[in-house]
């Protein structure tokens, strides 16, 4: 379970970010870090900019731009997805008198459709779109196939005047599993004070139970009225978390999905998972 301090911090990297008003042009941006530096002190013909940038060919742009306006091709700071090596402060620090690094998570954006998250590859042969973040969205994958099982496999059914009751997949009741999405379930279904559940009934693949009155509360007029449906996206991120196996150390590729892995769900279910996902990231 998450403390609230924790929740609200990802809420707050999420809903705090402003897109409308807020955006600058690569071309503006560079010439304005470059006068930044210059107001920190830094000389002219002494900077050595770095990136800690993706391998992603559409990091291009930025990196030509920083080494016209800085005079100097910029040392290469980061790993893929956005991540900055910190093993290789040192050798950066050596090239120049005045250091300047820059990192940022990328995220493709299809003006036509306004849609975050892919980039057209004129590169290739039909000019196709693909993901972008791609190895975010690579790494995002999974958590929303889990998220996905979950929508389809707890429902809410109708009420029968008394309660209001829902059904939920046995695999997502196993709360012991080594990984998985993991129900928040005293927020989904309801306890008494002995902190006793009401099982309803047992079905061959899912048990019913009686639903927290919270999350009744929350759904209110969404909840199933004639026939039982799906919780589907009124599954919020409050109610589950993640258990997944990583492979962690400083320097690894499990280093980003490591800072993924406690807002994942605010990432999957957000509308653009690709910019929630660079938002944090950044941070
Ligand atoms: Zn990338």
């Amino acid at each position: 379970m998450y403390s609230s301090s924790l929740i609200g911090s990802f809420q707050t990297v999420l809903c705090d970010f402003k897109l409308d008003g807020m955006m600058i042009r690569y071309s503006q941006f560079v010439p304005r870090l470059y006068n930044f530096c210059l107001s920190q002190g830094m000389e002219p013909g002494k900077i050595i900019p770095s990136r800690a940038f993706c391998s992603d060919e559409s990091q291009g742009f930025p990196v030509i731009l920083i080494a016209k306006q800085f005079g100097a091709f910029p040392f290469n700071h980061g790993r893929v997805g956005g991540i900055v090596s910190t093993d290789r402060h040192a050798p950066h620090a050596e090239h120049g008198r005045d250091i300047m690094i820059i990192q940022a998570s990328h995220v493709g954006y299809e003006p036509e459709t306004r849609e975050f998250g892919i980039y057209r590859r004129i590169q290739t042969e039909d000019c196709n779109h693909s993901v972008n973040c791609g190895k975010i969205m690579d790494i995002i994958k999974w958590y929303r196939d889990e998220y996905q099982f979950a929508c389809d496999n707890i429902y809410l059914e109708p009420s029968n005047s008394k309660h209001f009751d829902i059904s939920i997949n046995n695999l997502l009741l196993h709360q012991e599993r080594s990984e998985g999405l993991l129900l928040n379930l005293p927020k989904i279904i309801a306890y008494d004070n002995k902190g006793e559940f009401n099982l309803i009934r047992t079905l061959s693949t899912a048990r019913c139970f009686e639903a927290s009155p919270d999350l009744v509360r929350s759904i209110g007029s969404k909840w199933a009225q004639q026939e039982r449906k799906p919780i589907g996206t009124l599954l919020r991120p409050e109610l589950f978390k993640y258990k997944h196996h990583l492979d962690v150390d400083e320097e690894s590729q499990g280093h980003l999905e490591a800072n993924l892995i406690d807002p994942m769900p605010w990432i999957v279910t957000h509308p653009a998972p690709a910019l929630a996902a660079a938002q944090i990231t950044t941070r």
